[in-house]
């Protein structure tokens, strides 16, 4: 079975963020006053992530990402995992962190059936680091990283949020960190999504010029290609420096957006279905579900959510400014 959107677009990916807590306050994630109070019966139970995954399974979703706030938090994760790589349905299922406890788990990630894990890394700057994470500590960060891939995960992808003036100059040195280490890096864009996200404006980078920093870089007259097949077939646009072969993804939501091919949609920590980053449109599923809708109601509901996928991002309407809409919670 697929699902398929009202664009003809086939829906076969699935973000799930296990929990809004987390361990670092990015500045273009949390404002720094924030607190995260989502009450306990407020989440979803790992059991109710499992049904719920296995019923998205079912309809066609091949693909399932574990976000947050930070996945590494959520107590017993591992045995949502294992559940979830049993499932037949299921070709991947994969981890965002930042790291921060990833050397304590790479290795059971890693034998619960988890290949990918995508890690956001903003700088390799123990000060700048501490800065826009508000206190996070860059070595725990590294040690979490090299325990990734001596644990066999692969790829591991790094993920670093350019913002100009803070850590803009670091491009080049993340490159050749990533390379080292046999690492698929990728920057991304700020996008201006939930408070912290919408005060970011004046940092903002857009991909071309993070683009010219690479190359320059790089040794300004090489020879690139590009191709978003390079690694994968997800948002990024990637580079590849034929010379050295050293490749780096630029994931542009904002300037050059990639909705036409988009596959995914998401699920909150508090069961809600959204449909798009840029749009605030969402459909509970935790009510209903706790209401003891069937799976095949649930089922119901899921095929109408999917028919609301918006076309395209809509950052810049007034009413998708809503400050609740927060990466925290959607799972970034
Ligand atoms: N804690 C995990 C992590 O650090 O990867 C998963 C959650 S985090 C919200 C997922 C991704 O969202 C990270 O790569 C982060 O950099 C990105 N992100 C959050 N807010 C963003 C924003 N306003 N603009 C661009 N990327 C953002």
């Amino acid at each position: 079975m697929s699902l398929i959107d009202s664009f003809g677009r086939t829906i076969s990916y699935l973000r799930v963020s296990v929990t809004d807590r987390c361990n670092l306050k990015c500045l273009y994630c949390r404002v720094g006053d924030e607190r995260i109070s989502v009450e306990n019966h407020e989440l979803l139970s790992l059991e109710e992530l499992a049904r719920l995954i296995e019923i998205f399974s079912v309809l066609g979703i091949e693909k399932i990402r574990l976000t947050g706030g930070e996945p590494l938090l959520r107590r017993h994760l591992v045995n949502l995992i294992e559940k979830l790589t049993a499932n037949p349905h299921l070709r991947e299922v994969s981890l965002s962190t930042n790291a921060v406890l990833l050397e304590r788990y790479a290795n059971e990630l890693q034998q619960a059936g988890v290949r990918r894990v995508n890690i956001s890394l903003d700088s390799l700057n123990p000060e700048t680091f501490a800065k826009i994470t508000r206190g996070g500590q860059l070595e725990v960060v590294l040690r979490g990283i090299r325990a990734a891939v001596a644990a066999g995960l692969h790829p591991v992808k790094v993920n670093m949020v350019v913002m100009g003036g803070v850590n803009d100059t670091e491009i080049p040195a993340m490159v050749a960190f990533a390379k080292e280490n046999g690492l698929i890096l990728r920057f991304i864009e700020t996008m201006p999504i939930g408070k912290a996200g919408m005060q970011m404006d004046a940092s903002y980078m857009p991909a071309a010029e993070i683009l010219t920093r690479v190359q320059a870089g790089m040794g300004g007259d090489s020879v690139w290609t590009t191709g978003t097949d390079l690694v994968g077939n997800g948002p990024a646009n990637y580079f590849c420096h034929t010379p050295s072969g050293t490749t780096v993804g630029i994931i542009s939501a904002k300037s050059r957006n990639f909705c036409e091919k988009c596959n995914r949609m998401r699920l909150t920590s508090r069961g809600e279905l959204v449909f798009c980053l840029g749009n605030s449109g969402r459909m509970d599923l935790k009510d209903p579900m706790r209401s003891g809708a069937s799976n095949d109601q649930l089922r119901e509901l899921i095929l109408h959510a999917v028919q609301k996928k918006p076309q395209g991002h809509q950052f810049h309407h007034e009413e998708n400014k809503n400050p609740n809409h927060a990466m925290s919670g959607l799972g970034g």
